[in-house]
C-alpha cells in the first residue's frame, strides 16, 4: 500500500516509470534505480544531479527537511564528483561536510555551466540544451532563473550564445579558449597521492608498483617521501590531498598515519583505492575489509592491477606525457 502511495504522482516531473523512484537529492527528477547489494542504501542516476550512491543513515538525515539551496550545493557536489570521473557515496559523515560547504561564487558557477555545456557535444557548434537540467545540478542552482543568469554571463562575455528560442545555446570560439585554460589550471586533479608507510623496504614497491601503476594510467603519482611523519599530519599533507584526484592507500605495516589519510580523502569525496601486502591482510583493521582490497605480492602485479582498478573507476587520465617527466626508463614516449 504504502509503495503506490510513494508513485502518486504530484506534478509534471514525477510521472513515475517502472524501473524509477524519485531522486533523493534533488527530489525532483526522477532517477533510475540500479541495484545496490550488501549495503543498506540506494544507488540511484538522476538527469538532474548525475550517479550517486547514499547510506541508510545519510537518507534519514536527508529526509529531515533539507531545503532547497543545501539540495542545489548536494546535487552540484553529486554532479562535478561525476565529472571528476568518481561516483561519490554519500554517508551521514560526509554529508555534514558537504551541506557546509558554500555555494561557489558566481563566476565560478558560470565557469562551471560552461564546463557541462561542452560535455556530449560531437562537433564543434554542436547545440546543447540550457533546459536540460544537469545544468541546475552543475552551477549549484536551485532555479532555471539562475541558469539563465548564469548563462547570460556566458553571453556577456562572448563564450556562449543562444542560437534559437527555447534554450538552445552553443559553445562561440572564446568559449573553447577559456575551456582549455580551465582544463590547463586543473592538472592538479590529475594527481594521485599515495598514503603508506615510510620504511625503505617498501620503496621498490613504491617505485616500480604504485608509481608506474599510476602512470600508467595516465596519471600523477604523488607520496610525501621528504618528509618522515608517523601519526603527525601536517597542512602540507592536506594540501597535497585536497589537491589530488584520488588517493591510493596502502595498509602494509598498519601505519595510524595511512588510516587518517584515506577517511580524510573519503570525507572530502575523493575515491580511495584500498592496497595492501598480502602477508599483512589478516590484520588489516575490519573497517577497511568492506573495501575491495588489491593484495600485492610483487611490484609488477601490483602495477598491473592498479592500472586497472585506476582506469576502471575513473577511466584513463590524459597526463601520460608526466611519466617523461618522471624520468622513467622503458617507456615509448613517441605519438603522445
Ligand atoms: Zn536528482
Amino acid at each position: 500500500m504504502s509503495g503506490s502511495l510513494k508513485r502518486l504522482p504530484t506534478d509534471i516531473h514525477m510521472v513515475l516509470e517502472e524501473d524509477k523512484d524519485r531522486c533523493e537529492v534533488c527530489t525532483v527528477e526522477p532517477a533510475k534505480r540500479i541495484p545496490f547489494v550488501g549495503f543498506d542504501g540506494i544507488h540511484q542516476n538522476c538527469s538532474r544531479c548525475g550517479e550517486f550512491k547514499v547510506s541508510g543513515s545519510a537518507l534519514s538525515m536527508m529526509n529531515q527537511g533539507l531545503g532547497q539551496e543545501l539540495r542545489a550545493i548536494l546535487s552540484g557536489w553529486v554532479r562535478n564528483q561525476n565529472t571528476l570521473g568518481s561516483v561519490p557515496l554519500i554517508t551521514s559523515d560526509n554529508l555534514k561536510k558537504i551541506l557546509a560547504t558554500p555555494i561557489p561564487p558566481v563566476m565560478e558557477r558560470a565557469k562551471l555551466l560552461l564546463v557541462e555545456a561542452e560535455k556530449g557535444l560531437k562537433r564543434l557548434g554542436d547545440n546543447f540544451d540550457l533546459n536540460e537540467p544537469r545544468f541546475l545540478a552543475a552551477s549549484y542552482s536551485s532555479s532555471i532563473q539562475d541558469v539563465t543568469y548564469l548563462f547570460r554571463i556566458l553571453f556577456d562575455q562572448r563564450l556562449a550564445k543562444s542560437t534559437a528560442l527555447g534554450g538552445m545555446c552553443e559553445i562561440l570560439p572564446d568559449g573553447y579558449i577559456k575551456l582549455d585554460e580551465l582544463r590547463g589550471n586543473n592538472s592538479a586533479s590529475a594527481n594521485g597521492f599515495v598514503a603508506m608507510h615510510f620504511s625503505p623496504e617498501l620503496d621498490e614497491i613504491y617505485y616500480k608498483g604504485f608509481q608506474m601503476g599510476i602512470m600508467d594510467a595516465g596519471y600523477v603519482p604523488l607520496r610525501m617521501d621528504k618528509v618522515e611523519h608517523i601519526n603527525r599530519i601536517d597542512d602540507e599533507i592536506i594540501m597535497r590531498i585536497n589537491s589530488s584526484k584520488f588517493v591510493v592507500a596502502d595498509f602494509t605495516g598498519h601505519r595510524g598515519g595511512v588510516y587518517f589519510e584515506a577517511g580524510y580523502a573519503l570525507g572530502i569525496g575523493l575515491p580511495v583505492f584500498w592496497t595492501c601486502k598480502r602477508s599483512d591482510m589478516s590484520e588489516l583493521h575490519f573497517d577497511i575489509r568492506q573495501f575491495n582490497c588489491i593484495d600485492w605480492e610483487a611490484p609488477k602485479e601490483l602495477a598491473d592491477r592498479l592500472q586497472v582498478r585506476l582506469e576502471a573507476v575513473l577511466g584513463k587520465g590524459q597526463k601520460s606525457q608526466n611519466a617523461q617527466q618522471a624520468n622513467s626508463a622503458g617507456y615509448d614516449l613517441r605519438g603522445i
